[in-house]
């Protein structure tokens, strides 16, 4: 196991240690999350990248020696992680780039990213012996605590979602058996309610930000594309922002592999936001630091990467900062046409946050941050059948024909005589 050295906030560089629940420094509050870092020379010492990609563990527990869990720890049963990651030859080309790939998210237990956090948070419950974990969500993280946690029976799980989530990823809340409570509210007022009630109970909080777990669950999606590239990286990862704690966990990955030695640099990362939820990206326009963002109400389409007080803001600023990275934004019509864009020369269907990246992409090689002989990895990070409403809106078509070979034919004649 990775042995914890130590809890380091992230504004003061404060020093915590210590067992049980540890979330954010006591000096800086919440803006104060943690990094969870490690003895990387003993790291480096005991293991060796060969030995593990020959690990047979088809889920992100094969990196459990990089994770701050005890080695016989009990983990939940269902495989999180080593996604696909596709070449994608006819988005390097409509992109005008030398390569890309696409790291297909979509294909995790509950359908996005979240379950890396989830699964960690979990298994991290487990060893503490925690009886019920909550978590605040626009619908992602949530599904990804309940799917995860259903195969967990030891531990309950209770979730806080605004109450206009998609249908979707409501229903998957409830399918999964969660206790479910809709608040007439944002996803931040959902948040605040959460931590509120965490506090008062002493159920363990999941919440994005909050728990450094989470940023160490997300990390594995940065040490897998590193390993399916046989440990290089591309020149740009670009990933579609909220809250920032997925970028953060991107960058925290490639930190750790940097720091062993197994790679040899840590790719720019380019963090995409919606144009009407855009805190991250003004602030890092602005040069501003994390201390002085404030509240902005926010509304877009992508209801995975609405945040009014993004709450992995220090780190993700940093992130891009750190990488030498940038952050765009994409207006809702970008992120809508993305969704059969990138399907069509893909195969992969991304709910709109994910589609967001692709919108994103676009937008940064025109503006010159990625340039034509470089390499660029799309973090698609959520399944399009988690918004199936929007993803109608894009597209046009279906023949409405009568049941007969004649009808049939006659309708497609007609309609490729107008494609
Ligand atoms: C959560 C989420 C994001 C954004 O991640 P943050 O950590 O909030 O920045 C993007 N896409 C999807 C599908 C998500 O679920
Ligand atoms: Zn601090």
């Amino acid at each position: 196991m990775a042995e914890i050295r130590e809890f380091r906030c992230v504004i003061g560089g404060c020093s915590l240690s210590g067992d049980g629940l540890i979330y954010t420094c006591p000096q800086h509050g919440e803006l104060g999350t943690l990094d969870i870092l490690y003895d990387y020379e003993a790291l480096g010492a005991s293991l060796d990248r060969d030995a593990l990609a020959a690990d047979r563990q088809a889920n992100s527990w094969r990196y459990k020696a990089l994770l701050p869990i005890a080695p016989d720890s009990p983990v939940p049963p269902l495989d999180v992680g080593w996604t696909p990651l596709y070449a994608a030859p006819r988005i390097a080309h409509a992109l005008g780039v030398e390569r890309a790939w696409i790291k297909d998210e979509g294909a995790n237990p509950t359908g996005s990213l979240k379950d890396r956090a989830s699964t960690l948070v979990l298994a991290r419950a487990l060893e503490l012996g925690i009886s019920t974990v909550s978590t605040a969500s626009t619908g992602n993280a949530a599904a990804a605590l309940a799917g995860l946690g259903a195969a967990v029976p030891q531990i309950d799980i209770v979730i806080f979602v605004p109450h206009n989530a998609p249908e979707a990823k409501v229903a998957q809340l409830l399918v999964y058996g969660a206790t479910v409570l809709l608040v007439e509210g944002s996803y931040d007022d959902a948040f605040d309610l959460c931590m509120a009630y965490c506090a008062e109970e002493g159920w363990y909080s999941r919440n994005t930000g909050v728990n450094p777990f989470t940023t160490e669950g997300k990390k594995t999606v940065a040490l897998e594309i590193a390993e399916q590239l046989r440990w290089g990286v591309p020149d740009v990862v670009a990933v579609s922002v909220g809250d920032g704690s997925i970028i953060s966990g991107l960058h925290k990955g490639f930190f750790d592999l940097h720091r062993l030695g197994w790679i040899e640099t840590v790719p720019r990362l380019i963090g995409v936001q919606a144009a009407g939820s855009a805190v991250l990206a003004r602030a890092w326009h602005d040069g501003l630091e994390a201390q002085a963002i404030r509240r902005a109400p926010v509304t877009t389409v992508a209801d995975s990467i609405a945040s009014e007080l993004p709450r992995d803001r220090a780190k993700a600023l940093r992130a891009v900062r750190a990488s030498e990275g940038a952050f765009v934004t994409v207006s809702d019509a970008e992120i809508v046409a993305a969704i059969p864009q990138l399907a069509q020369l893909s195969g992969v269907f991304a709910e709109p946050a994910a589609a967001a990246t692709f919108a994103g992409a676009w937008q940064a090689v025109a503006a010159g941050l990625v340039d034509r002989e470089e390499s660029l990895c799309l973090l698609i990070t959520g399944n399009g059948l988690k918004d199936v409403a929007r993803a109608r809106q894009a597209v046009s078509g279906g023949i409405r024909v009568a049941p007969s070979v004649e009808a049939a034919r006659t309708a497609l004649n007609r309609a490729s005589a107008h494609g």
